[in-house]
């Protein structure tokens, strides 16, 4: 297990270094603001649709190396994606992080699965969450910004 968590560890540490996906798009469908006050990440999620088809995911802003590092691994995760595939991964992602690696589809989660420790750590589980709230708000087209509060 200490294995796998310096693994987990290394792609969020990787992640935040270099985010991948971390630019402004001009072409956006839809973009939603993503704020966690209590923590004070502040994130901009950008996204592009053809159908029902992610074809570009970005994202741009400050916070946390773990709010970051999520959106990050968010945004390579879900591009390619349909909005429905996005929207399952959003529940497995929540399941995760806040019930912890026993109920989640460890298998599905691919990078997502080094978020896995977050759930002992109740402060950082909004940090992690954030970026698939403000994500899940541009899909479902609610609004042009969400917090965590
Ligand atoms: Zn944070």
């Amino acid at each position: 297990m200490s294995q796998l968590r310096e693994l987990y560890q290394q792609v969020i540490l990787d992640h935040n270094r270099s985010p991948r996906n971390y630019r402004p798009m001009t072409d956006a469908t839809r973009k939603v603001e993503g704020y966690n006050p209590l923590c004070g990440d502040h994130f901009t999620v950008y996204v592009r649709l053809d159908g029902k088809v992610i074809t570009d995911v970005s994202f741009q802003g400050a916070g946390c190396a773990i709010s970051k590092a999520s959106a990050s691994v968010m945004s390579s995760t879900v591009k390619g994606k349909t909005t429905d595939e996005a929207e399952s991964l959003f529940r497995t992602f929540h399941a995760l992080v806040t019930k912890g690696p026993e109920d989640a589809d460890i298998e599905t989660l691919g990078k997502l699965a080094a978020f896995a420790g977050v759930n002992e750590f109740p402060a950082r589980v909004k940090c992690a969450i954030l970026p698939w709230h403000a994500l899940r708000a541009a899909l479902e087209e609610k609004g042009s910004s969400v917090t965590t509060e």
